[in-house]
């Protein structure tokens, strides 16, 4: 019930305690109870952190997890080309199962990159044992997820009856999994449909995500916030996803009703979405979150998308004839506690702060790719990588340690998944090789 967290370089992303050199981190009843430079916690189990870097577990504010089977296989898709092979050919060959070991799959690969807070936006929902297979899978995984059930892209089908469904199936107060709603949103579906799912998502008291970009040469649905504005539907429990191509009017709308935003860096910059907009909404007052979106096109993890993020703003400031608008911390402010906000978890995890859920993260800081750490927080965004992920808390129990995940059959999972790619594969007729490209749709 109590352990001690010793002898490493806190990053604890609160500012009221800031990095620590040295420091220990107590856990009790699966919250952290202290953090200081030095504690004496008689009788707690003792785990050494000497020569690791202690931070607060990663937020990642959207992902499609049961794509996770098919890995890398649209790195070089166009958005027309994913929503054509994902959407089009392949989900419609999911069965729950393939739902339930893509989610747990990509779940875990998430901990295992020291995510431990993951919003999985399940738009993979055709039946309501497909549902039920997903929750199932994050339920089953030892991490935190905000279950985000998703109606199927495009569709007018009335979800507010599955909704509450699905709601009474999760317990809330502390447990690991809490639930949001996926909009389809004013760009897939129509506005009464985005009317009527952003009710039932308040009737049950749940946050709403919904994807908005607008390409340069767009004709129609170009203002989406502008028009959720105007039917009232923009709150501070609304988290827009992507945001690029937006009127800065627009832009304005969003952080006056306090709406946050989910950037995916790398999925933008390689589908086409246009330059992330992290650099725009830090302007307008909005702190960015980040996300992995998906993992056909996109790497998992969270070290990669902050370095992207990084990278692409500064260069654009630069470009741009300003100096650089942001900094590595204010990088993985968006990766831990800004994207806790946005997943309404800020006052239980997000920071390594007392009172806080023990959500934690040690990286092996005497590897030679990071060492040595002279500035921790910049070593962590410009250099760290999930090879260097040593333990992993959520809730205070250990889900990984000495840089293997605990508990979980690795070798079954691995089994089912290639079965379940396989025969999705198989049944779209789908090539892996790379060789395999849907036209445009
Ligand atoms: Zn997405």
């Amino acid at each position: 019930m109590r352990l001690l967290v010793r002898g490493g370089t806190v990053i604890s992303v609160d500012p009221r305690t800031g990095d620590l050199p040295r420091g220990d981190v107590l856990v009790e009843g699966g919250r952290i109870s202290a953090v200081s430079e030095h504690l004496d916690a008689p009788g707690a189990e003792v785990l050494d952190a000497t020569g690791m870097l202690v931070l607060p577990g990663f937020v990642d504010t959207h992902r499609h997890t049961w794509q996770a089977v098919f890995r890398g296989i649209g790195a070089d898709w166009t958005f027309a080309q994913y929503r054509a092979a994902m959407h089009g050919t392949m989900r419609p060959h999911y069965r729950p199962e393939d739902v339930h070991v893509g989610t747990l799959l990509g779940r875990v690969e998430a901990l295992h990159s020291g995510i431990t807070t993951l919003l999985d936006w399940c738009h993979c929902t055709d039946t309501a044992a497909h549902g039920d297979a997903a929750l199932d899978a994050l339920h089953q995984a030892p991490g935190r997820s905000v279950f985000c059930y998703g109606a199927g892209i495009g569709t007018d089908i009335p979800v507010a009856a599955e909704l509450a469904r699905m709601r009474g199936r999760i317990p809330g107060g502390d447990a690991l999994v809490t639930m949001a709603v996926g909009l389809r949103g004013p760009q897939t579906t129509s506005m009464e449909t985005t009317v009527a799912d952003v009710a039932a998502a308040r009737d049950l008291g749940l946050r709403v995500s919904v994807h908005v970009h607008v390409r340069p040469d767009a004709t129609q649905g170009r203002r989406p916030v502008a028009v959720m504005r105007e039917h009232g539907l923009l709150d501070d429990r609304t988290t827009f996803v992507h945001g690029n191509g937006l009127d800065d009017d627009e832009v304005a709308m969003m952080a006056d009703a306090g709406c946050s935003v989910s950037i995916s860096p790398d999925v933008e910059l390689k589908m086409g979405f246009g330059w992330p907009e992290t650099g725009r909404m830090l302007a307008a007052g909005i702190r960015p979150t980040l996300s992995i979106d998906d993992c056909p096109s996109a790497g998992g993890d969270m070290f990669s998308t902050m370095r992207t993020t990084l990278s692409v703003q500064r260069g654009l400031d630069t470009a741009r004839g300003g100096p650089p608008s942001l900094t590595a911390r204010d990088v993985l402010e968006f990766a831990t506690i800004d994207g806790a906000r946005a997943v309404g978890l800020g006052d239980q995890v997000g920071s390594i702060t007392p009172g806080k859920q023990a959500d934690l993260v040690l990286l092996r800081a005497d590897d030679l790719t990071l060492f040595p750490a002279n500035h921790p927080v910049g070593a962590v965004v410009s250099a760290a990588h999930p090879g260097l992920v040593d333990t992993v808390l959520v809730a205070g129990k250990i889900v990984k340690r000495g840089g293997a995940l605990v508990g979980l059959d690795l070798g079954e999972l691995r089994e089912r998944a290639l079965r379940s790619r396989a025969r999705i594969a198989a049944d779209a007729g789908v090539a892996l090789d790379g060789t395999w490209i849907p036209g445009e749709m």
